[in-house]
């Protein structure tokens, strides 16, 4: 389960403040297929990050499961992002000078042994339909597939909840579609809580909640 209770947060820019989420309490259901959906800047991006830790809060309380984000260390925050949470990103986020292979290994590499870790991206890499593109560097993939390898490093964790940040914004309408589908598949397969932030109407349909953002307030539950 995730919850965020009167969740506050603002960004200093010189020596003026920027409220980006004012007040913002849900909850969102294991085993959860929710979209966020509100216009730019209205502070999704702020607001799925702050769920895995990676923006700190300045009030409220954010829990996952069990645990008390906001009260986590780097080193907690970093094993629950090992273990809990995955990350997909409009930009992809690959690193050009690794292969796909090595790209979906690195959030484990510090936590296994080299080995099992491999073995567990190649199975991840089959899973998104990637057996043949194991050692291709970003760059000689296509869109479509270089999303595929950062979903295939989201699952390499097992992941109770994939936080997905407008996965589709940087691919063609079909390409868009194949992703989608893909991470509605991982979702009935495993259980997996599926976030995603999107513009596409079309996909917001799909998902079983809206969560409406406008102006950093919540506007329906
Ligand atoms: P959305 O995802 O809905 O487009 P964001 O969460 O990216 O919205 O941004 C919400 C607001 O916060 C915007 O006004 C944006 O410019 C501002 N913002 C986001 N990140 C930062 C930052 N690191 N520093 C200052 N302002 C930021
Ligand atoms: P998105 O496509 O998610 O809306 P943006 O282009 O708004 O992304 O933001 C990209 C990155 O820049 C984010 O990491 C965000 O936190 C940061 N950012 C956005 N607005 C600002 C700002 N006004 N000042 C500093 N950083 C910002």
């Amino acid at each position: 389960m995730i919850e965020l209770k009167n969740v506050v947060k603002s960004y200093k820019l010189g020596t003026k403040r920027v409220d980006v989420l004012k007040n913002i309490s849900f909850t969102i259901q294991d085993h959860s297929y929710v979209s966020i959906v509100g216009p730019s800047g209205s502070g999704k991006s702020t607001l799925i990050h702050t769920i895995g830790g990676m923006e700190p809060i300045d009030e409220g309380e954010i829990w996952v499961n069990d645990q008390a984000v906001h009260q986590l260390n780097d080193k907690h925050l970093a094993k629950l992002r090992q273990n809990m949470i995955s990350y997909v990103f409009q930009q992809f986020q690959l690193l050009p000078t690794a292969t796909a292979l090595e790209n979906v290994m690195m959030p484990l590499l510090t936590v296994f042994s080299s080995g099992f870790v491999k073995q567990r991206a190649e199975n991840a890499l089959k899973r998104v339909g990637l057996a043949h593109r194991l050692h291709h560097l970003p760059t000689r993939l296509s869109g479509g597939e270089q999303q595929r390898v950062a979903i295939a490093r989201a699952l390499i964790t097992d992941p109770e909840i994939i936080l997905a940040d407008e996965p589709t914004g940087n691919l063609d309408s079909e390409t868009g579609s194949n992703i989608i589908h893909l991470l509605e598949e991982i979702h009935k397969e495993k259980g997996v809580t599926v976030v995603v932030i999107t513009h596409d109407e079309g996909i917001a349909e799909r998902t079983n909640r809206q969560i409406q953002i406008l102006d950093g307030k919540l506007l329906t539950k």
